[in-house]
């Protein structure tokens, strides 16, 4: 099995091998063994929507007690809890990306190679250096490392949160602009003001023993009360703004039709716009490589280039129809010149969520605009549900989330 599957037919697989076990996550999730296989290892292909949130909620749901997965159902909600949350707060998303540009331009050099050598895993704190290594080499960390790993980047190495959170989004395969951004605030103590997370020697003890027996070099930096909590500064405009209300199904119109593939749901086929009869579909990014903020390393390009290929082949199956693919300095453009290639009417795509692809809706909007070409945002109803229950704090949304997953488990209106 893949290691970390990303297109459609490795998540499936994986999830079907994963169900069988689901029962047991809540007792061993926490633990960060050799090759993972405690934990899913989904996320990567949750984030490029090559399998849906509601698919790997339906099974468990509709399989066992309530009790035996609720921990597994409380993951994936968090996961649609930070969306929701980002949804409503996208200056979060903007401030960040300012803060990495002002601080790569500005820090002190003796900060800058410190910066470097921690990101590299050649901090000195060996277990520290093996969860970077591990990044590096694979994109993938485990939920309780991240914690680890970002606690010691802002608490012992006293780093700027942002910084770190630039590394990972850099390296991970599953890099999220409302999961990454919002869990380095939460380690920083901006998501529950005042709360920190901080590292302990005693808890990576109990959860990862082989990480810190193997080399225990700098270990006395993460011992139990060695480190005093960073209050970090708010930059961001966190102030609660509406939702935007996109409809959860294509008006009829009788137009042309192209469908817009994008990274934030690679899954056409399944719900809201399966039925439709496009007349070409194309998925078009933006240079990844070129872009500085952010940036992602050749491995999470490459992830990202195999997941859209993946997405367009499926496409193309369903709808039978031809597809185009291409990565550009300026997507806007490309997209509005495939419209006008084919006669488009109506380009219908996802809405996609806060981050990098929908920083292209006002180019794209404006570009397509001018051609006469109708823009239509479809978002799923059971995203737009969860955000809409996001308003709050994580608690109250997981109540009301689990509510209304149990009484709908045998729906789920998507699938
Ligand atoms: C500092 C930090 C940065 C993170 N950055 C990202 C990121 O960029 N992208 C990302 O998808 N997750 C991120 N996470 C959340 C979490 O670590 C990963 O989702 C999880 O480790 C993925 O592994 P898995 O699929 O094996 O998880 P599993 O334990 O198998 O969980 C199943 C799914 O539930 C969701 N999930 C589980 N835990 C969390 C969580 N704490 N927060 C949000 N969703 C969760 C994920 O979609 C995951 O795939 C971050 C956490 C921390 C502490």
């Amino acid at each position: 099995m893949t290691f970390l599957p990303l297109t459609r037919h490795d998540a499936l697989k994986a999830w079907a091998d994963f169900l069988q076990g689901v029962g047991q996550y809540a007792k061993r999730r926490n633990h960060v063994e050799p090759l993972h296989r405690n934990v899913s290892r989904l996320s990567a292909a949750l984030r490029f929507r090559t399998l849906l949130e509601d698919e790997i909620l339906r099974a468990p749901l509709q399989e066992h007690p309530f009790h035996s997965v609720e921990k597994w159902v409380q993951e994936v909600c968090w996961r649609r809890y930070w969306k929701g949350w980002l949804e409503r707060r996208p200056d979060v998303w903007d401030s960040w990306r300012r803060r990495v540009r002002e601080l790569h331009e500005t820090l002190p050099e003796a900060t800058r190679q410190r910066v470097k050598a921690v990101a590299a895993g050649e901090s000195g704190v060996a277990c520290m250096d093996e969860i970077a290594q591990e990044l590096i080499a694979t994109g993938y960390v485990h939920n309780h490392a991240r914690m680890w790993w970002a606690s010691y980047w802002i608490h012992a190495e006293r780093l700027p949160w942002e910084l770190g959170a630039d590394v990972f989004y850099r390296h991970l395969l599953d890099a999220d602009p409302a999961s990454n951004t919002l869990s380095w605030r939460w380690v920083a103590g901006l998501q529950t003001p005042g709360k920190t997370y901080l590292v302990r020697a005693s808890n990576i003890e109990k959860y990862a023993p082989d990480l810190l027996i193997s080399n225990r070099a700098g270990s006395e930096r993460i011992a139990d009360g060695a480190i005093a909590p960073v209050i970090a500064p708010e930059f961001a405009n966190t102030t609660r703004q509406a939702l935007i209300d996109y409809p959860a199904v294509v008006p009829t119109s009788g137009r042309r039709v192209g469908i817009w593939l994008h990274a934030d749901d690679l899954l056409p086929e399944v719900g809201p716009l399966a039925n439709l009869t496009p007349v070409s579909v194309a998925a078009f990014s933006q240079e990844l490589d070129d872009c500085p903020i952010p940036a992602l390393s050749e491995r999470s390009i490459a992830a990202q280039e195999e997941a859209l290929a993946d997405g367009l082949a499926r496409t193309a199956a369903h709808f039978s129809c031809p597809t185009e693919q291409s990565t550009h300095a300026d997507p806007a453009a490309c997209l509005d010149a495939w419209a006008s290639k084919h006669g488009l009417e109506e380009v219908v795509a996802f809405a996609p969520t806060v981050g990098p692809v929908a920083d292209l809706l006002p180019p794209v909007r404006q570009r397509l605009d001018k051609s006469g070409v109708a823009l239509t945002l479809i978002r799923r109803a059971s995203d737009a549900h969860a955000f809409e229950l996001s308003g709050t704090g994580f608690f109250p949304f997981l109540e009301k989330m689990s509510r209304h997953l149990r009484h709908q488990k045998t729906l789920f209106p998507d699938l």
